[in-house]
Formats: structure tokens, C-alpha cells, sequence
């Protein structure tokens, strides 16, 4: 029964160990991690996979980290400064990028894994009738409580939506975290109506960072959260396999890229682990030291969105209107 270890993304072959001793970032998880790589399309994969009972432990309470950041007004400040700089410009890019590609200036939304409805509330903002697809219902309070979001907790495949019916379909930064991606998307592309659209954004394997830092990048230091570092062609072949077509393939926001070279420089600096410190000076500092080493790579980010070697990608698919093949596919940017 038991063959070889096959790529969740492409159904590939398994290849050599490509990094071991993975430990986790938020050391929410005690073990340590090997990634293989798959012989097929190069993306990266945990292996032994993690079981449920390591996954629940490693995530942390984002509902409480949500209260921690609200929690005192130095961390309410800090915060509303965060999100206006960074946040808010992040998931700005987001919206603008989705109405360039896909033409789109409203419509059903499902935002999967939306969480506390951040983002969401940026495509709500301009147009959108967004849900927010979620396992964690007490993110989905905030979402619902802050931002006014409909919200449908659970996981996409079993979820009570009517099908056929959505216009856009986001998953951001979520589809290295699924351990079975194909049935996710699989649902993704029975709830879309015919033309309807699904949109990935998460790390990639071939951008710079991973061949800067190595087994320090954070697509790798997500261990166990991160089951896969997919490559392009990865998350090609996972589309395809749920009978959506690439039709489009661009950077993410360069504020982005540069926020996840300088989390995986200082682990300290990430908003679990920051917000849940002891001390207040002891947050703001390890905020700060994440600011500034963001801003300083922001140069590099860029160029490296330019020139296509991004370590962020978004990938645009379409569901066939009806027996339409695949097309070629455009980078954008
Ligand atoms: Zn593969």
C-alpha cells in the first residue's frame, strides 16, 4: 500500500531531501522538519506530513492575537500605524490587482482562509459582495463584528454554499497550508459560475529569497503550517488538476516581499510573536527593528518583482465557460 511519497500538488514523485532540521519559527511546533522536493514540477514538500494533532498545536490563536493587539493603546496605536502603512497598502495592491487581471469590478466573492476579514474588507470596500471562508469562528467574529463581513465557518469542501454561483474565488496564503489542495480547489471550481475566476497568492520556490536565505526563508521556517513551498509550474499542474486554467501569473506587492525577507532575518519581529510579549518596550522594539529592515529591503523587493524573480506569486485561473482548452498564459505586472 504504502509507495512512494508523492507531491500533493502535481501527484509527482518525491526526490531527495532539499532541507532537514527545519525548526519552527513560532516554535509553536517542537520538531524538527525535512522538506523533499518533488521530481516533477521542483516545489517543496514536508515529509513524514504532519498529523492533525501536530497541525492544531502549531497554529496560533488568532482570535487572541487580535485582542492582544487591541488590547492596550500603545498596541492599539501601533497597530492602526501598521495596518495604514503596511497593511493597508499591501491588500490595496491586492484589490487592484485582481480588477486588472481579471476584469472584474464586483461580484460574489468567497475569500478562503480569510480569517479575521482584513483583506476581505479592502474588496469589500471596492465593490465586492465578499464572504469570508474560515475554520477558526472566532476570526470570523472579528470579521464579522469589525468589518460587517458574511462569514461561513468551516472548510470549502464541506461547506454549505450554493454552486455555480461566485465570481471570484481567493485563496491568500493559503495553499501551502492545505495537505489535500486538489479537492480544495476541486470545490473552489464547483461553487465558481462558468468564467468565474480563482486567484493564489503564496510563497514560490524559484524567487530569490529562497535561494538567498536557504532553510532560513520563512516559506521553509513555516514548518509544519507550510506543507508545501509550491513552484510555478506546481501550482500550474495543481490548477489543471481541478480543471481550472492559468490564465495570468504576476509578483505580489513588493511591501510584501520585503516584509517576508525581513520576518525570516528576525523571527521575533512577527506579529505573533511581538504583540505577546511581555513588555511593552520589548514589542515595540522588535516591531520596529521588522520596520526598519523592511523598508531598507524594499529597493531589492522591488527589483526582484521587476525583473520576475519574486518569492510572493499570484497566480489567476479561470473556470471554462464550456469546453474551452487551455490558453496561453500572460505575466502581468
Ligand atoms: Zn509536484
Amino acid at each position: 500500500m504504502k509507495g512512494p511519497r508523492r507531491c500533493v500538488l502535481c501527484g509527482g514523485i518525491l526526490g531527495e531531501p532539499l532541507f532537514t532540521n527545519i525548526r519552527d519559527r513560532l516554535r509553536l511546533s517542537d520538531r524538527l522538519w525535512t522538506f523533499r522536493r518533488c521530481q516533477e514540477c521542483g516545489s517543496g514538500m514536508l515529509d513524514p506530513m504532519p498529523s492533525q494533532q501536530e497541525l492544531l498545536v502549531a497554529y496560533p490563536e488568532y482570535y487572541s492575537l487580535d485582542q492582544a493587539c487591541y488590547a492596550h493603546r500603545v498596541h492599539r496605536l501601533l497597530y492602526a500605524l501598521e495596518t495604514h502603512l503596511f497593511y493597508g497598502p499591501i491588500y490595496h495592491h491586492s484589490v487592484r490587482q485582481v480588477q486588472r487581471v481579471t476584469g472584474l469590478r464586483g461580484g460574489r466573492m468567497l475569500d478562503v482562509g480569510g480569517g479575521t476579514g482584513h483583506r476581505a474588507a479592502f474588496f469589500q470596500k471596492a465593490g465586492f459582495d465578499c464572504t469570508v471562508l474560515d475554520p477558526d469562528e472566532r476570526a470570523l467574529r472579528v470579521a464579522r463584528e469589525r468589518f460587517g463581513l458574511r462569514t461561513i465557518s468551516g472548510l470549502l469542501e464541506t461547506a454549505d454554499l450554493p454552486p455555480g454561483t461566485f465570481d471570484l474565488i481567493t485563496f491568500y496564503h493559503v495553499v501551502e497550508h492545505l495537505p489535500e489542495p486538489v479537492k480544495t480547489l476541486q470545490a473552489a471550481g464547483q461553487l465558481l459560475r462558468p468564467g468565474g475566476w480563482v486567484v493564489v497568492l503564496g510563497p514560490v520556490i524559484t524567487g530569490w529569497q529562497s535561494r538567498w536565505l536557504g532553510a532560513r526563508w520563512i516559506g521553509f521556517t513555516e514548518a509544519p503550517r507550510h506543507i508545501t513551498v509550491p513552484s510555478p509550474e506546481g501550482i500550474r499542474r495543481l490548477l489543471a488538476r481541478a480543471g481550472l486554467y492559468l490564465k495570468a501569473q504576476a509578483s505580489g506587492s513588493p511591501l510584501d516581499e520585503a516584509g517576508i525577507f525581513a520576518l525570516s532575518l528576525l523571527p521575533s519581529s512577527s506579529t505573533p510573536v511581538a504583540y505577546t510579549a511581555t513588555r511593552t518596550a520589548v514589542r515595540m522594539l522588535y516591531r520596529l527593528s521588522g520596520a526598519v529592515l523592511t523598508l531598507l529591503l524594499l529597493p531589492v523587493a522591488d527589483l526582484a518583482c521587476r525583473v520576475h524573480r519574486a518569492s510572493i506569486g499570484v497566480f489567476f485561473a479561470q473556470k471554462p465557460l464550456q469546453s474551452e482548452g487551455s490558453s496561453s498564459t500572460h505575466r502581468t505586472e
